[in-house]
């Protein structure tokens, strides 16, 4: 899950990164009451992108009738696609220099990372491409981590200036401590920012979490953006399924991840020979193909207005196709009337002849069977199209 700025600095606050966290406002009114307690303030918009400086989401405001006039203009727009639902009203700072910083989980590696700069601000990407040498990229030990020692070595190595060196160490290692104790896989900060006076402050904040600890931060539910989510894929997640939308016609099924992507594959193949119809959606329904799995998952599908077919590709192992064939029937029962789109069922694997006898046997009027993926991808995108 990808943090705005505002949640961010939530993190940042907990964790002595210093930097203001300021005020999040939802209407001009309340931006301009966030101005009159803070005096001069920039209003930034809160969305889940960066380059908001450039795209002018982020403004400087005077009085608080400025703040109020920006919070109006940043409120609704769009950046990279996002609508802003929000802005942040944070105190102005004197900006002397501005820094880039950032931990990062290394995948390639298997290992974290930081990336570092005191050339920061919004051209880092153009100073990463014409200057590369400006920006630092120092390994760390996921064993040993960031210590007091580490935390100097990289202060050293990015060329913080002397008179910061003590304050650098220190964000350093809460930056560390946030990374950590959250579980992020990035920890961004762009500006880090030296005010007037040799102050060093997060002005930004960009946050990753790793939602596969999300088990451990139970506080962690209260980032996710509302707005922002896909109904059908927050109902999927309600329902404790693993469901991506996509943007096609084809709703599928299937267990296994990498099934099913194969099937994504096949049926966007099959497709071009029918009107170009697409998937509709990942879905993987996992090991035990229930008929509740299965009912929760042709709901959410079917709940997709997009979608004119649904493709049902399991392959039995643990879960004999029987027991899906099962499955599916009693989906079919539950959903009643709500089960309006043709299903193309394709069973292979461990007991596979009991399996189709079961939905032969059913004779659904929705239902179709085909024994090959090729064929049943096919006859899905020729359904979709019809
Ligand atoms: P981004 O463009 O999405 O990365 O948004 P930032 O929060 O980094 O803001 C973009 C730029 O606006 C920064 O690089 C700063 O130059 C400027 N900025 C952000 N916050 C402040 C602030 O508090 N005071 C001043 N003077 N400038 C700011
Ligand atoms: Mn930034």
């Amino acid at each position: 899950m990808d943090l705005m700025e505002y949640q961010a600095k939530e993190l940042f606050a907990k964790h002595d990164v210093p930097g203001a966290p300021g005020i999040v406002a939802t209407t001009p009114e309340e931006a301009r009451a966030a101005a009159e307690q803070l005096g001069v303030c920039v209003v930034k918009a809160q969305v889940q992108a960066g380059g908001r400086g450039k795209a002018g989401g982020v403004k400087l405001a005077k009085t608080p009738d400025e703040a109020h006039e920006h919070a109006t203009a940043i409120l609704g727009m769009q950046i990279k696609g996002l609508t802003v639902h929000r802005v942040l009203i944070a105190p102005a700072a004197t900006i002397e220099e501005e820094y880039y910083f950032s931990f990062l989980l290394d995948r390639s590696n298997r290992s974290y990372l930081c990336i570092a700069s005191i050339e920061g601000g919004v051209e880092i990407e153009e100073v990463a491409a014409t200057n590369p040498d400006a920006v630092k990229q120092i390994p760390i030990d996921a064993g040993t981590g960031v210590d007091e020692a580490k935390a100097r070595e990289i202060v050293t190595e990015v060329g913080f200036p002397a008179a910061l060196t003590e304050q650098a160490v220190t964000t350093v290692l809460a930056l560390w401590k946030t990374f950590v104790s959250e579980d992020a896989t990035l920890v961004e900060v762009n500006p880090l920012a030296r005010l007037a006076g040799d102050k060093l402050e997060a002005l930004d904040g960009k946050v990753s979490l790793d939602d596969n600890a999300d088990f451990r931060h139970e506080d962690h539910a209260a980032f996710e953006d509302k707005d922002a989510a896909d109904p059908l894929e927050a109902k999927a997640k309600a329902k404790g399924l693993n469901y991506v939308k996509l943007d096609g016609q084809v709703g599928i099924i299937g267990n296994g991840a990498g099934l099913v992507m194969s099937t994504l594959d096949v049926v966007a193949y099959a497709g071009e020979a029918h009107g170009n119809v697409k998937p509709a959606n990942f879905l993987d329904i996992g090991g035990g193909a229930s008929a509740q799995v299965m009912a929760d998952g042709l709901d959410v599908i079917l709940g997709d207005e997009q979608v004119k077919s649904v493709f049902v590709n399991v392959f039995g192992g643990i879960t004999s196709c029987d027991a899906v064939a099962n499955g599916i029937k009693g989906a079919l029962e539950l959903l009643g009337d709500n089960a309006t789109k043709p299903l193309v069922v394709r069973l292979d694997g461990n007991n596979v002849d009991e399996g189709r006898a079961i939905l032969d046997e059913l004779n659904h009027p929705l239902v179709t069977q085909v024994d090959t993926m090729d064929g049943a991808a096919d006859k899905a995108a020729e359904l979709a199209n019809g």
